[in-house]
């Protein structure tokens, strides 16, 4: 006869076995802004133990790119014939005088696209037209974004040009373990991140820092299994990368996906915004793709514009020092329809979750 399948725990025995295992004051930090918005919607934090914090990270691409970023998308959709090309939450973001919005609104042509391979279609669509795609993003987008970037070249695209602003997950994760500005005990590692690069490249975080990570999915079981298992870790002074979500994360992650990467892009030094500068934490295009750098092929450079808007502590949020209610203008002048910073602009920044789904503590 065949042994009945054990069943995984369900959520209530999860914050049960958490709750047991807790014996002292703990930080973990998720790093992904998708993770933040499914802790605060499945209100995970007011049942967690009050010695267990759950900070949030600088993981959504739209609220860690700088603000020069956005002034060069500006400055290029003020050209004759540009069409900047970008995911949408992009639009509202504040550059140093205006936003991609403000701009649309007085007639420059911003096209929202959902994926760089749409932005190529139109480009292909309307020889006419110059089209820049706005390349943010972390290892989840950029491969999609290399993809593009090759068949752009395959098909001979004279019009279809990209302003890079990649960023990497694991370099940024250590710079906050450098800084000592704020304490954390372990990582919850982002699940769709970590389908292309695997867990090898967290192995750092463990080995030199002792700060356990573990690589979750975003169902609430999966968050509090991951939770456990650092936990646990923890308590028993062990650091090492575990993967919860087996079922998406190789270990080796996506040979495909890490391949058109490293063909299209090369790892450099990033500004992130209200964080600053961190080593090796952005990607770039290589010299055999640089023919595709708007910036370079119209004459723009970076201006140096870092600055956040007077009062925001979105850099205090992202680096797990502030909550954002710790922010003076959380939901006090600043707010979801009238965003101050980039966290209460993007869906998967802290302060827009906080404020849609409350803090929950
Ligand atoms: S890009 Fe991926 S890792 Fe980054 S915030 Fe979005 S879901 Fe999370
Ligand atoms: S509440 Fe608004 S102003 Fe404050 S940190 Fe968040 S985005 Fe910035």
């Amino acid at each position: 006869m065949n042994e009945p399948q054990k069943s995984s725990p369900s959520v209530d025995e999860w914050y049960k076995k958490i709750d047991e295992l807790v014996t002292r004051p703990i930080q973990l930090m998720e790093v992904c802004g998708t993770h933040t918005v499914a802790i605060s919607r499945f209100g995970l934090r007011s049942r967690l133990p009050k010695q267990l914090k759950l900070l949030s990270g600088p993981g959504c691409p739209v609220c860690v790119t700088p603000t020069s970023v956005i002034d060069a998308l500006i400055a290029l959709c003020r050209l004759p014939n540009i069409t900047i090309a970008t995911f949408g939450d992009m639009l509202r973001v504040p550059g140093s005088v205006s936003s991609l919005q403000e701009e649309r609104a007085t007639g420059k042509q911003i096209l929202v696209t959902y994926s760089p391979l749409e932005a190529l279609d139109f480009a292909k669509a309307h020889p006419e037209h110059i089209v820049v795609f706005a390349g943010v993003g972390f290892e989840t987008t950029l491969p999609v974004l290399a993809a593009t970037i090759i068949r752009a070249r395959e098909q001979q695209l004279a019009n279809f040009f990209v302003v890079m602003s990649g960023r990497l997950a694991p370099p940024a994760m250590m710079t906050l373990l450098e800084s000592n500005d704020v304490r954390i005990d372990g990582f919850i590692c982002p699940g769709h991140v970590s389908s292309v690069i695997g867990s090898k490249p967290y192995e750092p975080i463990a080995s030199k820092y002792r700060v356990p990570c573990v690589i979750t999915g975003f169902e609430a079981k999966d968050i509090l299994e991951g939770v456990y298992l650092l936990v646990e870790q923890i308590e028993q002074q062990r650091a090492s990368v575990e993967i919860q979500y087996k079922r998406a994360v190789p270990e080796a992650g996506n040979p495909q996906a890490l391949a058109a990467m490293e063909r299209v892009f090369r790892v450099c030094d990033a500004a992130w915004r209200g964080i600053g500068l961190m080593p090796n934490s952005g990607m770039e295009l290589n010299d055999e793709f640089s023919a595709f750098d708007a910036l370079k092929r119209f004459g723009i450079t970076l201006p140096e514009a870092n600055a956040m808007p007077t009062g925001c502590q979105c850099g205090e949020v992202m680096r797990g020092i502030k909550t954002p209610p710790e922010c003076p203008l959380f939901g006090n002048g600043c707010t979801p329809a009238r965003p101050v910073g980039p966290c209460m602009v993007s869906t998967e920044g802290s302060c827009a979750a906080y404020y849609r789904y409350g803090s929950g503590e």
